[in-house]
């Protein structure tokens, strides 16, 4: 066995070293190759992260080279057929369909969304955000919005910068208060670790505790020394009355952070009312529960308060989202070992400890006027912006990676806008439910063929490492590699459409030296831009600009300044990555809000304050609808893949006993469930995993739409729970919809 050669072209590699892709966990992969095709894939062992774990989605990492339903090259529709077409053609097409758009109706009647699997590639993490710019549009999605905005928003609010997100410092922490996550299924989202399950079982090992807060006695609840089975959508209430109960019983203790806070005397005032006996109302765990848990908490020698998904989903995402990071500044927990961390990745350079903070509705979307985050508009008006008349309407969509008709809200509104569109291209290697809609689709090779360093993950990993996949198998002929792909994209967007696509990266790596080079507290500070330029490596100008962010990151050898720093050709030389160990305290260069200090209580969270305030009187007796995932599910993408679309990964109503009897249901018979949006009739499953009154479906699925090319999901469709989601369902703050706590009903179906 020998290590996969820098030189790509070389014939005779057996065995390659790949991040996998496939979900946050970022798990190291060892793949065995012959004959140019993976034979088998299985945990790298000697990967300085994940050490061998791997998860059942990853052993079918090689399944995706061989789905004979990816495709394989740009396909170009032409009334209801397909062309397969050649690159030049299908750009051509691209340039034409976009500049006509653009001539008649203007830059924003152009839309792009970019989907999940974009934070998952290097292309996504170096050039989307660059198309973006390019297009000039303010109609622009994301899966953001979908799940994970108000965790930016709040960061944002309380750290002035929405990247800088802490996270369970896994290994170390005596205590791990989680809400809202299931990472036994997941393996975890905005906090990257290999081998949760691991971890977890280490945390009790040595004496650690943990409590889960879920409506569903989900895996990660099963293992659990405290399971508190919350009544969905009400996070933010349990984790308001955590709060006071610590401020009001002298357990408030900041550690280090004393000196570091603003507007700490405010919070036992705008959290008066949110006491452990309205919580305990709204919530449906007992007052005593929450006491003790508030005591425990602050009393563990080290603890960390982890919310997802769960909490953000919801109509006080945001809030919840604060409160999770109030808790851990009121333990003092936030920013030291064992609590919730800031992971310092690579390609980054630490920043100054001030700036000037975070800014959202720069502009609002036009017809319900809801205020741009971080550049995007929620998902959730995707639809409307495309169907209703008047100046300023999305007449043309570019998707990357995405299938929003299935993973956006309110599906049904989206699928029939998008028929209505003049012109759409997809990125993506599936013909699916969304992209079915495009004129031309442009197919990404399949990650064995692509170059691989997690841009996203490294910023939200629960240990410092810096890996990088070279391509394990080359491009195919006719392939074309995804950087070029989306870099073309952004030069038509420009309209240069001619332009070589590597003259992206010359502009970002020409303006990344100029300024490096200005920059009093770079170690390239006077340097020549034009010397660097010429020592930066890599087989392609995205290698190069990898190259050169990581030697001026944190870790960096400074071009040369420090010889045993970090750069692309030691990263290549470490095939198992580099161990650059745990988690530091870097509070004070975290810091960009204009104060400098973290804004405990931002005007912003005291407005909406009055909405929780109101919420606690809302009737809560009806049945709801919740998520759920599963291990070998990651939205929809992966569902045409037998060997993940098969056994428990099942699209089910889960029910429990009492509700089912209540109702008429029967384990395995059809239901009927309606929301405010739509329905679906689905089997149910009758578990007593479930709190009575919640039922539950997992995302992503829904694969029964015509003109897709999925044989596999076709024929185990499931129902797209999105038809349930009311699009005027959000967290006002993050625009983010209600997925968590939907009202629904549910009856048998009509036989
Ligand atoms: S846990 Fe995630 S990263 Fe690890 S093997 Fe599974 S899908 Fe891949």
């Amino acid at each position: 066995m020998s290590a996969l050669s820098p030189d790509r072209s070389a014939p005779k590699i057996d065995t390659a070293y790949r991040v996998c892709p496939l979900c946050e966990a970022t798990c190291g992969l060892e793949l065995t190759i012959t004959g140019g095709a993976i034979r088998s894939v299985r945990g790298d062992r000697e990967d300085v992260f994940s050490k061998g774990f791997i998860c059942p989605k990853g052993v079918a990492f090689d399944r995706l080279d061989n789905d004979p339903d990816r495709l394989r090259r740009p396909m170009v529709r032409e009334g209801e057929q397909w062309r397969e077409v050649g690159w030049d053609e299908a750009f051509a097409v691209v340039a034409a369909g976009l500049a006509g758009v653009v001539a008649a109706h203007g830059r924003q009647a152009v839309g792009l969304y970019l989907g999940n699997p974009n934070v998952h590639t290097l292309a996504g993490g170096l050039y989307a955000a660059g198309l973006a710019r390019a297009l000039s549009s303010p109609n622009v999605f994301s899966a953001s919005t979908v799940d994970q905005m108000p965790k930016h928003v709040s960061c944002g609010l309380m750290f002035g910068d929405p990247l800088a997100i802490p996270v369970p410092d896994l290994d170390r922490t005596d205590f791990l208060l989680l809400l809202g996550a299931n990472p036994l299924e997941s393996n975890g989202s905005l906090a990257t670790a290999p081998d949760w399950p691991g971890r977890l079982k280490a945390l009790r090992a040595r004496g650690g505790r943990l409590v889960v807060v879920d409506p569903r006695t989900t895996r990660t609840a099963a293992m659990a020394d405290t399971h508190l089975a919350i009544r969905p959508g009400t996070d933010a209430y349990l984790l308001a009355a955590l709060a006071l109960e610590i401020l009001s019983s002298g357990l408030t203790d900041l550690v280090s952070l004393t000196d570091r806070v603003s507007g700490l005397d405010e919070l036992p005032g705008i959290l008066a009312d949110f006491t452990r006996d309205v919580a305990a109302q709204v919530c449906g765990i007992s007052a005593s529960a929450i006491a003790a848990l508030a005591r425990d908490l602050a009393a563990a020698p080290t603890a960390a308060v982890y919310g997802r998904i769960g909490t953000s989903v919801t109509e006080f995402g945001t809030i919840a989202s604060w409160l999770v990071d109030l808790l851990n500044v009121l333990t003092g927990n936030l920013d030291r070992a064992g609590g919730a961390m800031f992971p310092m990745a690579p390609h980054r350079r630490p920043g100054t400890g001030s700036g000037r903070g975070f800014r959202m509705g720069r502009w609002s979307s036009r017809v319900r006027r809801l205020p741009e985050v971080k550049g995007e508009l929620p998902a959730a008006v995707m639809a409307e912006e495309i169907s209703t008349p008047g100046d300023g309407r999305i007449r043309a969509m570019i998707t990357v990676a995405g299938n929003p008709v299935l993973s956006t809200p309110d599906g049904a509104a989206l699928d029939a806008a998008m028929a209505d569109l003049e012109f759409m291209v997809a990125v993506d290697p599936y013909l699916n439910e969304t992209t079915r809609h495009a004129q031309v689709i442009l197919p990404p090779p399949p990650p064995s063929r692509s170059a691989h360093y997690d841009i996203a993950f490294s910023e939200l990993a629960i240990h410092n490492t810096a890996r990088f996949s070279p391509p394990a198998l080359p491009l195919g002929a006719g392939d074309l590699d995804e950087p070029t792909i989306l870099a073309q994209l952004t030069l038509i967007a420009l309209g240069e459409p001619d332009a070589p696509a590597r003259l992206i990266d010359e502009r970002v790596i020409a303006q990344t030296l100029r300024r490096a080079v200005q920059d009093p507290r770079s170690a390239v500070h006077h340097r020549d831009p034009a010397e660097l330029r010429g020592l930066l490596t890599g087989s392609s100008t995205t290698e190069q600009r990898l190259d050169m962010v990581l030697r001026l990151g944190f870790y960096g050898d400074g071009f040369g300044a420090s010889p045993e720093g970090l750069c692309l050709e030691a990263l290549i030389e470490a095939p198992h990555g580099i161990d650059l160990g745990p988690l530091q305290p870097r509070i004070p260069e975290v810091l960009k809000t204009p104060s400098g200090r973290i804004e405990l209580a931002p005007p912003e969270i005291r407005q909406d304050l009055e909405r929780l305030r109101t919420g606690i009187d809302a009737r809560r007796d009806g049945l709801v609808l919740i998520g759920r995932r599963h291990l070998r599910s990651n939205n929809s993408w992966m569902h045409n893949l037998t060997v993940l679309n098969s056994g428990s990964n099942t699209c089910t109503l889960q029910v429990h006993p009492d509700t089912a009897a209540e109702i008429g249901l029967a384990d395995g018979a059809d239901a009927r469930v309606a929301s405010r949006s739509g329905q679906v009739t689905v089997p149910v499953e009758v578990t007593n995993r479930i709190r009575p009154g919640v039922v539950s479906l997992p995302h992503g699925w829904g694969h029964s739409l015509a003109g897709t090319r999925s044989a596999v999901a076709a024929a185990r469709p499931g129902v797209n729970t999105n038809l349930l989601t009311d699009p005027m369902a959000l967290d006002p703050l993050s625009g983010t919809s209600v997925l968590n706590g939907i009202p629904v009903t549910v009856k048998p179906a009509p036989a």
